[in-house]
């Protein structure tokens, strides 16, 4: 049999072993240790769909040389299950931001669209918000670009606590983060919006650094749902983020540390900051 040293293994440009590399003795199993190392070495370079292919062909090579039900040698099928981790690990990690582990932009962009297709069967509407940190500059300023990193982390997990189901938090870049909340009243967007702004609020900052204080800013834009008779067609979700960074405007030249909502039609602030006066107006007419 063909001792395979996989290291001298040549391969064209799609990842296929070139003629002599796959020059054997003409015995099944040479070959197919052969396409399983091919298929080990292509995974460790991230190249998973050439390596799939390997491994198919060493799975076929198996299945030929069998008359009765083929037995998968115990050494492909424990490949096959590590590729199989490993694409899932790789696609789960594509989709997370790296310092907040929180979702990132990709993953917002692919449930939006989901969440549209899914949209005629939710009862209740989609609230996107966006939240923007205040004065975060200065708290890199004045505790240094490593505190503001933790910060960032710490907003997260507090973004994400008490979450409807279906709702999850995404960073949408820098110092700024969207939770979507699928399938919820009005009413109860606001509620979980202002319940994550007060939760940034009441932290006990001063743990990671005396004087720290850290709040946020939320513009939040909710779109009943699909077929409520009393409304306009539904706006796509890049609208309705539009909409909520006009709002997060308001919020922030509101005072800040704020949710920013519409109601009838009238912009206002949500729990305590509902008392403020002079609520700024969205930055975009109509929104
Ligand atoms: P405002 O209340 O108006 O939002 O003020 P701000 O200071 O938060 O806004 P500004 O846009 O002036 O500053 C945002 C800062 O966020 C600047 C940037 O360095 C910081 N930032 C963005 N991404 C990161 C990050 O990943 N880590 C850290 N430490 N800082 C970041
Ligand atoms: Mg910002
Ligand atoms: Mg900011």
């Amino acid at each position: 049999m063909t001792a395979l040293r996989p290291e001298v293994a040549e391969f064209d440009r799609d990842g296929r072993p070139a003629p002599e590399a796959v020059a054997t003795d003409g015995e099944g199993p040479g070959l197919v240790q052969l396409h399983e190392s091919i298929a080990t070495l292509l995974a460790s370079r991230g190249q998973w769909r050439q390596a799939y292919q390997h491994l198919r062909s060493a799975f076929d090579l198996v299945y030929a040389d069998q008359d009765d039900q083929p037995q998968v040698p115990e050494q492909l099928r424990r490949e096959v299950d590590r590729l199989r981790r490993e694409h899932a690990e790789a696609r789960e990690q594509s989709l997370r931001d790296s310092l907040t582990d929180s979702y990132n932009r990709r993953y917002l962009d692919e449930r939006l669209v989901d969440i549209v297709a899914e949209r005629g069967s939710m009862a209740a509407g989609l609230a996107i918000a966006l939240i923007d940190l205040d004065w975060f500059k200065q708290v890199n300023d004045n505790f240094g670009h490593l505190l503001g990193d933790r910060v960032l982390q710490r907003v997260v997990e507090l973004l994400q606590e008490d979450l409807p189901e279906g709702g999850f938090c995404a960073r949408y870049g820098g110092e700024e983060f969207v939770l979507v909340l699928p399938d919820v009243t009005a009413a109860a967007a606001v509620e979980v919006t202002e319940a994550a702004r007060l939760r940034v609020e009441r932290h006990a900052w001063a743990s990671l650094a005396p004087g720290l204080r850290v709040t946020v800013s939320i513009g939040l834009a909710y779109e009943p749902p699909a077929g409520d008779s009393s409304t306009r067609p539904p706006v796509a979700p890049e609208q309705q983020l539009l909409r909520a960074d006009s709002l997060l405007y308001t919020a922030k030249q509101s005072g800040r540390n704020a949710v920013a909502y519409r109601e009838n039609g009238r912009v206002r602030l949500a729990g305590a900051a509902s008392g403020r006066r002079g609520i700024a107006e969205p930055r975009v007419a109509g929104y």
